[in-house]
């Protein structure tokens, strides 16, 4: 039993976002923006979610994709790293990030030439982040864990656990942009986690960044190994031999790479834990243990068989082992794998996405994928940042509504900070109002999301509402 306890009443803002990720960034920015007054809180002491805190690069593609489907029987492991150069489906705080990124050299702009997944610097990502929300004039709570919810006299509020012990933010509409759904889920939102079959979520994997990488001679050994190498997944012989050889125990039968916008430097995105959920504290545990001793393998294989990494080291890992997937908020909508492969489109679009269906197995080896069309991409209705049953609450990012299928796609860090820009607008709205925001008129969301640059599609190219479809 614990002893009851007070807190801190420490601000009351119109709207408050927990979570400073990439849809804590598109929800700050975006209720700012439409004029509210934004209080942003965050666990760690830094901004950019998995980006920065798990070192997860690059920025996905948030292009259409010029490939033709995969043919039939293929099985569709091959990673998207080129779409393109169909046109970009995300935009608003997207861009403007991107813009600033590229302007410190701290991303490579997309393009025909070098690609359209987005290569960034995590510690560059963490100050643009802050001059963005500096600028908007948001305030942050840092190292202030949300634990809790206290609504009082009808007054949302929620509670932090912090150095100065309990703290209590009020807000007329939170946005939960945690990525696990915490507040929803102390609110009492409905949730689902992982596959329908057996519960299974996407497994966990600790990336690292490499550093004294030889690009030139590992691009030379690519060249002379075409066999070995699928886009950006590669070695199958070399880890064959490693792990015949028990030098490599790794659940994944391949090595996954991404360049970063240093020459010398490389981002590795291979330990791989299945079976867990980061929403349990044993397993997160587990999951750290586990992947750090893959990591350490994995260095070791790299320098000892691979060429261009004969001086190669770690410099950096996550602070936290990275999460795909844990609770995905049931709201009024729940988007599906059709939904995504389809293409569709919702008379509620208040975001889109083009990214396919990207399932690592939860189990061991092998990922699925599955592309939209060629030229196409799909709708994210409003809804679907609308929790069921709780009226002053918004969700955005990986923990929205969708099935497991659908979450895949979703969940990627563009399409993340395009769903939390359009939860922020229609926050600061609902604030203003003071309606619920499943009362808000949704072509006032849409007018004021196309006034901030977003990407609604055919709707931002006619009159918000007007184009019936
Ligand atoms: C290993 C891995 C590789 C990936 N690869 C790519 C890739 O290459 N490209 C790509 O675009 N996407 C990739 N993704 C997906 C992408 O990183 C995430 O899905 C995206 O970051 C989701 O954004 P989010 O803001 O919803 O959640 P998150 O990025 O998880 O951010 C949530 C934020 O909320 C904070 N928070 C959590 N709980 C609390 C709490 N209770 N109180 C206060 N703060 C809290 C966290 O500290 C964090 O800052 C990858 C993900 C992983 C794990």
């Amino acid at each position: 039993m614990l002893p009851p306890r007070t807190g801190t009443m420490a601000a009351h803002a119109d709207v408050l976002v927990v979570g400073g990720g990439p849809a804590g960034l598109g929800a700050a920015l975006g209720a700012a923006a439409a004029g509210a007054r934004v209080v942003l809180a965050e666990r760690y002491g830094f901004l950019g979610g998995n980006a920065t805190v798990s070192l997860v690069m690059p920025l996905m593609s948030f292009h259409t994709q010029r490939q033709s489907p995969p043919p039939p029987g293929d099985d569709s492991r091959l990673m998207p790293t080129d779409h393109g150069p169909g046109d970009p489906v995300v935009a608003g705080v997207l861009q403007e990030l991107l813009a600033r990124l590229v302007a410190v050299g701290g991303a490579v702009a997309p393009s025909q030439e070098t690609g359209y997944t987005v290569p960034f610097d995590p510690e560059a990502y963490k100050l643009v982040m802050l001059d963005l929300l500096d600028d908007a004039g948001v305030e942050f709570l840092f190292h202030a864990l949300a634990s809790g919810v206290a609504v009082e006299d009808g007054v949302p509020g929620v509670v932090f656990e912090t150095k100065s012990g309990p703290l209590v933010v009020q807000a007329a509409i939170v946005v939960d942009c945690t990525g696990d759904g915490d507040v929803a889920a102390a609110a009492g939102a409905p949730f689902e986690v992982g596959r329908e079959e057996d519960g299974l979520v996407q497994p966990m994997t600790l990336m690292f960044r490499m550093v004294e990488f030889e690009r030139p001679e590992f691009a030379a050994y690519v060249r002379e190994n075409p066999d070995q190498w699928r886009g950006v997944h590669g070695l199958w012989d070399l880890v064959a031999k490693a792990t015949e050889a028990r030098e490599l125990e790794l659940p994944r039968e391949d090595i996954l790479f991404f360049a970063t916008p240093h020459e010398g430097e490389i981002s590795v995105n291979t330990t791989r834990v299945g079976g867990v959920l980061a929403t349990d504290v044993w397993d997160l545990s587990f999951a750290e243990w586990q992947t750090h001793r893959q990591m350490r393998q994995i260095a070791e294989f790299l320098r000892r068989y691979v060429p261009g990494f004969a001086r190669a080291y770690v410099a950096q890992s996550g602070v936290s082992v990275g999460v795909r997937e844990t609770r995905r908020i049931v709201g009024e909508y729940q988007l599906t794998a059709e939904d995504v492969l389809s293409a569709r489109k919702f008379p509620d679009v208040i975001a889109r996405g083009s990214y396919p269906i990207d399932i690592h197995n939860p189990k061991g080896t092998g990922t699925v994928l599955q592309k939209l069309p060629p030229g196409e991409a799909y709708d994210i209705p409003l809804r679907c940042l609308m929790p069921q049953g709780i009226d002053w609450l918004l969700v955005a990012g990986r923990c929205m509504s969708g099935t497991h299928e659908a979450h895949s796609s979703y969940r990627v860090t563009p399409i993340a900070m395009a769903t939390g820009q359009a939860a922020g607008v229609c926050a600061a709205l609902g604030a203003r109002a003071g309606t619920p925001p499943k009362r808000l008129d949704v072509e006032a969301v849409q007018r004021e999301l196309i006034r901030q640059g977003a990407n609604l599609g055919d709707l931002g190219r006619g009159e918000a509402g007007a184009s019936g479809r």
